[in-house]
Parts: C-alpha cells; structure tokens; sequence
C-alpha cells in the first residue's frame, strides 16, 4: 500500500497510469486508455495493456467519444461499419469493444476519452458500469486540469501562457473560422526604459496596469494570453469586419493615458491579426511569429492594427537570413569588400576626401545595400565586428595610398554604437600606430542617429579623434529631424547636405531656400559644407553659386574600387575639374 506522502510523490502520469490500471480490473478488460487528441493524431497520457504511445487521429474511437455527453461504446466493433476497417481492428491490437467516457473541460471543451478495451465483443456497460467509467473520467480530468494550469499560467499576472496559446492556436485551426489577434501595448524598449528609470516594481506594476486595462475592453469569458510582458494575444471566432471594428475600438480605448502609481503612461498600441486557415500545403506555420510580425508592421506604418500580408514576412524572412549570415560573412574575408567615392573641392576641382563605402556579396541573395543591411546590424551586436572589419581595411587602404604618395584622406561611416563606447577610437588609434599612418589622412562620417547614445561620450570621442588631427563630418544632415542646437556643440568640422535636400533643389524652390539657408548656417558657425548626392550640372551649378565648398555625387564619380579611384584620379579627374570649371556659376533659378 501506498502511504499519503508516497501518493503525493507520484509523478503526474504516475497517477493516471494508476487510474487506468484500477479501471482495467474494475472491468475485467485487457486495455485501459487515457487518451488526448489533437487535430492529427491521439496522444495515450496513460496506458495499460497498450505499446503505442499514439496513433493517427482518423483510427481513433476517442475522436467520436469527444462528440457524445455520456458514455460511448461499441459493443461488437466487427458489427459497426463505422470501426469494422479500422486498423486497430482488423490488425493490433484487434479491438472488439470499446466504452469511453469523454474527457471535458470546465469550459465545455472535449480533450479526448477515457476508455476501456476488449479484444472479444461484449454486452453494452449497463447503467451503473457506465456510471462508474464517467466517475472515472471526472477523476481523470480533475487531475489533467490542475496539470494544464500549472503548466499553462502565467504565474504573476494568472493569465494563459504562450504554451496554452499555441495549443489552442491548434484546437481552433482544428474547428475552423478563428483568428489569432496579437497586441503589443508598449514596446518592449520603452518597457527597458522604464525599468531603468524607475525601477523593476514599477515596471511590475505596468505590466499587471496594462493587462487589466486590456481585460476591460475585451467581452467577458474571452481567454487572454499573455505572451511577453508588453505583448498579449487572443482567439475571435467573428468574421473580418467585426474583428476591424473591434480593433478600432480597442485603440481608441488606449488613446488616453493609463495611470501607473500616479505616472500617466501613453500607451503605443499595435495589433496584428491573421486568419488560422489549415492549408494542407504547409501546416507547420508559426502562427503567432506571423501575427507578432503583423502587430509590429501596424505600429511601424502607424495603422494601429493591420491583418497579416505575406510579402511583410518575407521582408522580416530576409532580414532574419541577412543577420544570422552576417557572423560568417565578416569571418569569410571574400564576401566584403569597400568601395571608395570622391569628394571634389569646387574651387580648384582637387579630391582631398574619398568616402570609404562597403560593398556585401551575398552567397545566396547577391549583391545586398548596406542602405539594408547596417541599419539592421546596427541593432544587433553584429555591428561591432562590422565596423572594425571596416576599419582594418581602411586604414591597410589609406596607409597604401599614403606610402604611393597619394594626398587625400579617407572618410569611413561609423555607426551610432562605434561612438558609444571608447573601443572603437582606441582600436582606431592603435591600427593607426600600427600601420605608421598619419591620422590626418582619415575622417570620420557620423549621423545624427549616434546622438541617440550617451551625448558626453560621443562628444569625447570625437574630441579624441579630432585631437589627433582627423576631420568629422556629420553625415546626411537633413533627412531626419535635424538638431541645430547640435551644431554648436559638436566638435564636428564638416556638414554633409542629404542627398534627398539637393534631388529637387532646380525645381522646388523651398528645397532651394532651405539648403541656402543651411549653407549659410554652416558657414557662420564654421563648418565646411558638402553637399551629397550631386548627380547634374545644373545641381552642382547652384550649390556651388550657394558657397557649398565640396560636391559628392554621380556627376563626380560612383563609387569605386581602389584601383579604379587610382586611375580616375590621374585621368577622368582633371578633365572633369576642367569641365565644371567652365561650366557657369548658376544664381537662383527661382
Ligand atoms: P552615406 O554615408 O550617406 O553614403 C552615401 C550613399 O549615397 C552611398 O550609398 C552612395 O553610393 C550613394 N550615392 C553617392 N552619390 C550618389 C548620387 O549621386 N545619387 C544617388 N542616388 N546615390 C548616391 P551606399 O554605398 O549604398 O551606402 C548607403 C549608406 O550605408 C551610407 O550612406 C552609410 O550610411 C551606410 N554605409 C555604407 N558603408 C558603410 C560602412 O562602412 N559603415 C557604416 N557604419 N555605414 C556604411
Ligand atoms: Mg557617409
Ligand atoms: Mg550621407
């Protein structure tokens, strides 16, 4: 006999496998089943007088048990055309008769029997027998229940976890006409920063605020799931129309701020939804990354709420393969290379800069932009061994120019983490000793999004690259929300004009204005100024006319691999200086 404490240590199947053992003698039968189904197959949690641990859902008895309120029985499966074929029948283990009570959630949802198995026919279980196989089954589920909760709730918030989503993610793809919603309330950033700034507790305590103010706005008895502390899904059975006005309903509910510990917070809601359609082509989808990827696209499109689209996953797709090739490809040594495009000087037509720019051979996908690829890197801790694959090679490159007696220096982009710590300028520094190089023959191009980052360091580390005598330059100043109070303050020496500023300055006369008025802010605060992107005569006419010192742009030259920059140089250069030489100032064309 079992003492309480040994009962209590029972492993959970333990327990069931005990259950169906005291059945099968109850009633004198040589299998006893606990039996689970899912929309492909049946799953045995306990067994007795069975080797199978599944079998194929179109053989199971259960997948009809689940249908019925009471007991279901075969009494002679050889007499049921319904079961007379049935592989379980005619092969192993040669059922003949079958009961099982079905096993049902408190929410009415059948999981699956509990049945019991004879490999002669039998008379149908009387009234009490049947009794007594329900009473059992009730047991069963009592004890599969407190299973299911424990390893299916959240335990701070007593919401559903992920693991139950995904399981009933199957259940109702099973069913049909379902959706998967998902909702991110704040992003998981804004959650980092509020950790920071005030604290775990607080942070605790948001997330319980947000969960119970999403509670509010959806219909009593709807499951809600919590999937990540920012992030929240559930299941809607209504059509597409009904779901979209509900998500309108849903953000402007969030558009006023929720009060946490007396501090408002403006939530930033995105919510994604897919139709759970079984498509025997691929039935292994991962639903819930898809619906997430859609949740994110609505907040990034500022829709609010979007329905996923394939062709957004794809995109997410391609950045996933860019990112976990892009170790190798660092380590590879023939997937990058750089590429170098002049900078001219409009008086004197000399090249005293070229911009260092990477170049990415894809094995698979070809040639990818870094336009595409270092924005996602640079999210990633992947930039780091980027920038200083970069960084080697321009210097071994600059250092080569040096030693041919070419004068000009070499600009390299630097992304916003390479200035948010010393490392970058203290490997910049080293390599420079390295290679005997002087530091003057190199600059540093940065964007304004590197002032994200901790201002003072930033700050110090161009103080420490122009203190070596390097040149910085403030990369496509324009494109964003550009900052003049920065202007003051940076020890920048250069300001790069975007390329999207000069496209339409010889039609648009307020794109003329603005890069007039930029020019000549620029210059009263003392910086050199070049404008990017110069791909006309006419382009280059009016910037130059403006007091723009340097043009970079088609019209120069694209970019290019070093010994092509070399040959340029001697040759296409001066007969290019030559032509713009002759080529007019142009004074507004406005
Ligand atoms: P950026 O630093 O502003 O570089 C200028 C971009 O404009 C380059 O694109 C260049 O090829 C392109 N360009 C130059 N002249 C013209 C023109 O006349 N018309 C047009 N339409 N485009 C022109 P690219 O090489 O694709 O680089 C895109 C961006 O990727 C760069 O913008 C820079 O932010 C980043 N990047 C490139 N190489 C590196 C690198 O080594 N490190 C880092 N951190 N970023 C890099
Ligand atoms: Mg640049
Ligand atoms: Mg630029």
């Amino acid at each position: 006999m079992s003492t309480p404490s040994a009962c209590w240590s029972l492993s959970p199947t333990q327990i069931l496998d005990q259950l169906v053992r005291t059945l099968a003698l109850q009633f004198q039968v040589p299998i006893s089943l606990v039996s689970i189904i899912d929309e492909r197959r049946q799953w045995f949690r306990a067994r007795i007088g069975l080797a199978a641990e599944h079998t194929a859902r179109d053989q199971s008895f259960c997948a009809y048990a689940i249908l019925e309120k009471g007991v279901f029985q075969v009494p002679d499966t050889h007499l049921d055309p319904r079961f007379a074929d049935n592989p379980l029948v005619t092969g192993e283990p040669g059922i003949r008769f079958y009961a099982a009570a079905p096993l049902i959630t408190e929410d009415g949802l059948g999981l699956g029997g509990l049945c019991i198995i004879d490999t002669v026919p039998r008379p149908a279980l009387t009234v009490e027998q049947a009794a007594v196989l329900e009473h059992f089954a009730q047991l069963a589920m009592l004890r599969l229940s407190t299973l299911r909760s424990a390893s299916y709730l959240d335990a701070p918030t007593g919401l559903f976890n992920r693991f139950r989503l995904e399981q009933d993610i199957d259940h109702a793809l099973t069913f049909g006409g379902h959706s998967l919603v998902v909702i991110d309330l704040v992003t998981p950033d804004f959650l980092n920063d509020l950790v920071r700034a005030l604290g775990y507790n607080f942070s605790q305590e948001l997330v319980s605020v947000l969960h119970n103010a999403l509670r509010e706005q959806l219909p009593d008895g709807q499951a809600l799931y919590k999937i990540t502390p920012t992030r929240f899904g559930f299941l809607v059975a209504s059509g597409k129309q009904v779901a979209e006005r509900a998500f309108k309903q849903l953000l402007s509910a969030f558009e006023a701020p929720l009060a946490c510990g007396n501090i408002p917070i403006q939530t930033q809601p995105g919510i994604g939804a897919i139709a759970l359609e079984l498509d025997s082509s691929d039935t292994d989808r991962d639903w819930l990354r898809l619906a997430v990827s859609a949740a994110d696209d609505a907040r990034d499109r500022g829709t609010g709420w979007c329905w996923y689209e394939p062709h957004l996953d794809l995109a997410q797709q391609r950045a996933f393969l860019l990112l976990t090739s892009l170790a190798e490809a660092v380590r590879s040594e023939d997937q990058f290379h750089l590429v170098y495009q002049p900078r001219l000087e409009v008086t004197g037509g000399q090249v005293t800069t070229v911009e260092a720019l990477l170049r990415w051979q894809h094995p698979v996908l070809g040639p990818v932009s870094p336009g595409e690829f270092v924005p996602l890197a640079e999210k990633t801790a992947l930039m780091r061994p980027l920038s200083l694959w970069v960084l080697k090679h321009v210097v071994e490159q600059a250092a080569r120019w040096q030693r041919q007696g070419l004068r000009f220096r070499v600009a390299i982009n630097v992304s916003a983490p390479d200035l948010a710590s010393p490392l970058f300028t203290d490997r910049l520094m080293e390599l420079v000793a390295q290679h005997a190089l002087d530091p003057q023959a190199l600059e540093v191009e940065f964007t304004e999004s590197a002032l994200s980052q901790n201002l003072d360091m930033v700050c110090d580390q161009l103080l420490r690259l122009r203190a070596l005598g390097m040149e910085v330059s403030i990369d496509d100043f324009g494109s964003g929300y550009s900052n003049w109070t920065y202007l003051s303050q940076l020890p920048a020496t250069t300001l790069k004009l975007d390329r999207s500023l000069i496209k339409n300055i010889t039609e648009q006369e307020k794109d003329y204005r603005l890069v007039e008025a930029m020019i000549e802010l620029a210059r009263r605060v003392g910086y050199r100024t070049v404008a990017e992107g110069i791909e006309t005569l006419q382009q280059y006419q009016l910037v130059s006319a403006l007091g723009c010192q340097q043009v970079q742009g088609y019209l120069i030259a694209r970019p290019m691999p070093a010994g092509a920059l070399e040959s340029w140089m001697t040759t296409q250069r001066r007969q290019l200086a030559n032509q713009l030489r002759e080529a007019e100032p142009v004074q507004s064309l406005h």
